[in-house]
């Protein structure tokens, strides 16, 4: 599946100024039914700066995939996320936007459940009691998506074209100006 990786050291890092700690690494693949994607993590191990972010080279038409989650097989269907590719959730109330700061990353369905899942255990032990009730309920729900036992759907938005999730039984479909122009 993968293509190449590169590594490019950079000299100076350009958020804390340190010397030879900045580095670039970068991986290409060749995913089915999408196309050769490119994922890169930038760090310095000085400040720690952390930044990862894929690239669909292919074709970029802005798009909208729908996936129906049945069952614990589909766990293992892949999502191609870029920091531009929001997330929605219908099922359990949850959009992941793509906001300043945004992380790119290939995952698969299960990847995407478990970010969900670290945010709302998060919140369901730091909330006030009455947000802590609601995010252990979605915790729940989680969990029975995961094991098959509830269905849900995925979709993903991203106007850029860099997002998808990639298996055939998705529904993909050109996003309309006006998505476009909402996600933007
Ligand atoms: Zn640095």
């Amino acid at each position: 599946m993968t293509k190449r990786e590169f590594v490019l050291p950079i000299e100076i890092c350009p958020i804390c100024g340190a010397r030879g700690t900045f580095q670039v690494f970068g991986r290409i693949d060749d995913i089915p039914y999408f196309g050769e994607t490119m994922e890169t993590l930038v760090t310095c191990s000085h400040c720690n700066f952390k930044h990862s972010e894929v690239t669909h080279l292919g074709q970029h038409e802005a798009a909208r995939y729908e996936f129906q989650i049945s069952s614990e097989e589909d766990m293992m269907v892949r999502v191609v996320r870029s920091s531009t590719g929001m997330i929605k959730i219908p099922e359990l109330g949850v959009t992941i936007t793509p906001g300043a700061g945004s992380q790119g990353y290939i995952t698969n369905v299960e990847g995407v459940l478990n970010r969900v899942k670290d945010v709302l255990s998060y919140v369901a032990e730091t909330a006030p009691p009455a947000k802590r009730k609601a995010a252990q309920r979605r915790l729940r729900k989680i969990e029975e998506i995961i094991q098959g036992r509830a269905r849900a759907r995925i979709i993903l938005m991203d106007p850029f074209g860099h997002s998808a999730i990639v298996d055939q039984r998705a529904k993909k479909r050109k996003l309309t100006k006006r998505e476009i122009e909402s996600l933007k």
